[in-house]
């Protein structure tokens, strides 16, 4: 029976979504939530029974089960256990975290760090900590859910600004008072479309109008930059963000978020961020899987060059057999489908040739934009990237979208 909207609006809720998930897992284009029985190397997972090809993973330097990054985990259990004795300010903090942190702040080039929990949490946290109710916050319309959800937590004046487009960034940082507090907060590369912010027109703007600048590194490190160091190194202005954030859970294989910037920035964090405050400390194995993490990016520059690489060979090469593969300049690389029908068909004939892809639809998306939403990695070998480039090509002209 189909609860009444008016009366029970929770169950309605609860039946409407139920509804569209059985949907599609009844019509056999339930891609979500799949569960991986095993890591193969770099760049192959079993899944039930089947040896797949991964394209949609976020470990872009392949650090995934790293020997080093593993043992270093292992040891953290046998010094410290499984767990911490509470909050960071309490008896949470382990001499690791400290380390952790430092090891961070070097690679950022930023006089401190803090972290969080998740990265999520991380944008939650810092946005609403640092502007609150009379001040200003400016966001591109493509940033990530969580810098929507922490500028709407801080009860700022929420400005969104058209994707990238500077003139109008220029303009609404024009049309707010002289006297209020301005953020602007930008992801560094976009994580549905691949694209870059431009960094040096930014930082331009938020001079010229006093204005702090915080930027999502989520994407970019281990990404961009000569060494991996993110999107300052990729525009050789080193020096030129107030706040950069960063998650412990893509590039870096662990848990947690964040935040690196001047040493009171940060203590003022430390003492006021609520998530820091009231919420548990990161466990030891994952504080120190990413603390080895960093230095093995530090030790094996090639990753940084072999994801370069492969970039340019799985853009260039979905592009010459006709993919349209949006703006990306990136790691991330979306394959225009159109309709959300389309980018099912696409993904389920991928699947049944093992190799590992999910659809992005409405509303994540635009209608009429679903894709998907491939990533390469220094994991995968170039004759791997043209094998299951052949085989999204034959499939798409399998569904039509080629
Ligand atoms: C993944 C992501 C986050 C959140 O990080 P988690 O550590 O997964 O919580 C934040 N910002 C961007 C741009 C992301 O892609």
């Amino acid at each position: 029976m189909v609860p009444n909207r008016d009366t029970d609006p929770i169950e309605w809720r609860i039946h409407a979504m139920c509804e569209r998930v059985n949907g599609a897992q009844q019509a056999g284009y339930y891609y979500y939530n799949i569960p991986i029985n095993e890591l193969r190397g770099g760049a192959k997972v079993l899944v039930d029974g089947r040896e797949m090809s991964m394209f949609a993973s976020y470990s872009y330097l392949g650090l995934i089960g790293h020997p080093r990054i593993n043992a270093a985990a292992r040891k953290a259990i046998d010094d410290f256990g499984t767990g911490t004795h509470g909050v960071r300010t309490l008896a949470g903090t382990l001499i690791l975290h400290r380390e952790m942190e430092e090891t961070i702040a070097e690679f950022e080039g930023m006089e401190d760090t803090i972290t969080f929990s998740s990265g999520y949490v991380t944008n939650l946290t810092t946005i609403s900590t640092l502007v609150g109710r009379h001040d200003y916050v400016f966001s591109d319309k493509l940033n990530h859910a969580s810098i929507v959800d922490g500028c709407l937590m801080a009860g700022a004046k929420f400005i969104r600004f058209r994707h990238n487009d500077m003139e109008e960034l220029d303009m609404r940082l024009g049309e707010a008072p002289s006297q209020v507090a301005k953020l602007v907060v930008c992801d560094a590369v976009f994580s549905m479309d691949g694209d870059i912010i431009n960094l040096p027109s930014v930082v331009e703007l938020c001079k010229k109008h006093d204005a702090w600048l915080m930027i999502d590194e989520a994407h970019s490190i281990g990404v961009l930059g000569e060494t991996g160091k993110g999107i300052e190194e990729h525009f050789g202005i080193e020096g030129a963000v107030d706040i950069k954030m960063g998650t412990l859970s893509k590039t870096i294989p662990s848990v947690g978020g964040y935040i690196a910037g001047s040493a009171d920035m940060i203590k003022y964090l430390r003492h006021q961020s609520r998530a820091y405050i009231f919420s548990a400390a990161l466990p030891p194995a994952q504080v120190a899987a990413a603390m080895e993490a960093f230095h093995v990016i530090r030790d094996e520059p090639w990753r940084v060059e072999k994801l370069r690489e492969n970039t340019d060979l799985f853009i260039k090469g979905l592009q010459s057999r006709g993919f349209d593969t949006m703006r990306t300049e990136t790691a991330i690389v979306p394959l225009l489908c159109g309709t959300d029908e389309k980018a099912f068909e696409m993904t389920r004939g991928i699947h049944e040739r093992d190799v590992f892809v999910l659809p992005v639809i409405s509303p994540a998306v635009p209608e009429g934009l679903a894709r998907l939403r491939t990533t390469v990695t220094a994991g995968h070998e170039p004759e791997e990237i043209e094998r299951v480039m052949d085989i999204f090509e034959q499939v798409g002209k399998n569904v039509g979208i080629l």
